[in-house]
């Protein structure tokens, strides 16, 4: 058997054409929509991922302002820079790339962006709202996880969903959305005592570990939804996730791919979110 490949890039597409769309009308009506990315220190993923959502604002119509800070930026001086930005009214989303240097309390920062211009969904007011089934932004990376889902047929009602990892921007968001659609849910982490019995009874797995090839062949039912939001290196220093794609692939009904699948929708999220605020923001102007 081999599984169907769900492409986070040719969804992206379709998903990022809507969005221009919809950029395109705010822009018409006098509310371009605008998203506010911040950079605090040195750290090389985070820059691709920042330069990554910039262009993608860029190229779908949304205004985009970027704050880069040296990495002694003090913690006041960032609680400052938010506080204009959640007063701007040009700007309908803010985004703080993560991790910050070990000086700053990332909770207080996440915390200090009005929950409305809060796209990426970390604010405890928007967690607790994804928690009784009311969010006005869903986390980027598990919201284009369910549209993947969506978008490739796979019926969740019912079906037993296996998340492994339970951070609180990918783990736990993931498992409460999977709820929320109907799946029994069961969420694996690294003191899980057999987590291999626990995916071979998935109907739908979803890696967030960020520990290549957790996932094996023998760990996935046949005709499994195998999702990968995994990002590591291999030896070679090539992008892959926590999932053996060559081995998985021969076994499961459907699998993403790393690259191509979970990373670009990630980014597609955030632009649909910022979409989302700016149409709010303007429904009230
Ligand atoms: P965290 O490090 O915050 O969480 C990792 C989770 O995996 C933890 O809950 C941990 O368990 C669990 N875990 C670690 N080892 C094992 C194991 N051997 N067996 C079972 N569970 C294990 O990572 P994130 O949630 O932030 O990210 C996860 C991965 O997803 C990373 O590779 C990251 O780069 C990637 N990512 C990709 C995105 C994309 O757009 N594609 C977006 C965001 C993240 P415990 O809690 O017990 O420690």
């Amino acid at each position: 058997m081999t599984a169907k490949l769900i492409d986070g890039l040719a969804l992206s597409k379709t998903l990022r054409a809507e969005v221009a769309t919809r950029a395109a009308a705010l822009t018409a009506r006098g509310h371009q929509p605008g998203l506010a990315v911040v950079l605090v220190g040195d750290n090389p993923a985070s820059e691709v991922y920042v330069r990554n959502k910039i262009k993608a604002c860029e190229d779908n119509g949304i205004h985009s302002s970027y704050d880069r800070y040296p990495a002694t930026l003090s913690e006041a001086e960032l609680l400052a820079r938010i506080d204009a930005l959640n007063r701007d009214p040009k700007i309908h989303g803010i985004l703080v790339q993560l991790p910050l240097p070990s000086h700053i309390d990332s909770h207080k920062v996440i915390e200090a962006i009005a929950p409305e211009k809060d796209v990426d969904g970390f604010h405890v007011a928007n967690a607790g709202a994804l928690m009784t089934g009311k969010p006005l932004f869903r986390p980027c990376t598990p919201y284009g996880v369910m549209k993947m889902f969506e978008a490739n047929g796979i019926d969740l009602r019912g079906a037993n969903a296996v998340v492994i990892g339970r951070s609180n921007i990918v783990g736990k968001p993931m498992a409460l959305l999977l709820l929320e659609a109907g799946a029994t849910v069961t969420i694996c982490h690294s003191k899980t005592r057999d987590l291999a019995a626990h995916a071979r009874a998935a109907d739908v797995i979803v890696a967030a570990t960020g520990r290549r090839n957790l996932v094996t062949a023998d760990m996935v039912k046949p005709g499994a939804a195998v999702i990968d939001v995994g990002m590591n290196r291999d030896d070679a220093g090539k992008l892959c996730g926590d999932v053996d794609f060559a081995g998985v692939s021969a076994v499961a009904g459907h699998i993403t791919p790393v690259p191509g699948g979970v990373g670009p929708m990630t980014i597609t999220m955030l632009l649909v979110n910022t979409i989302e605020a700016a149409e709010r923001s303007a429904a009230q102007a």
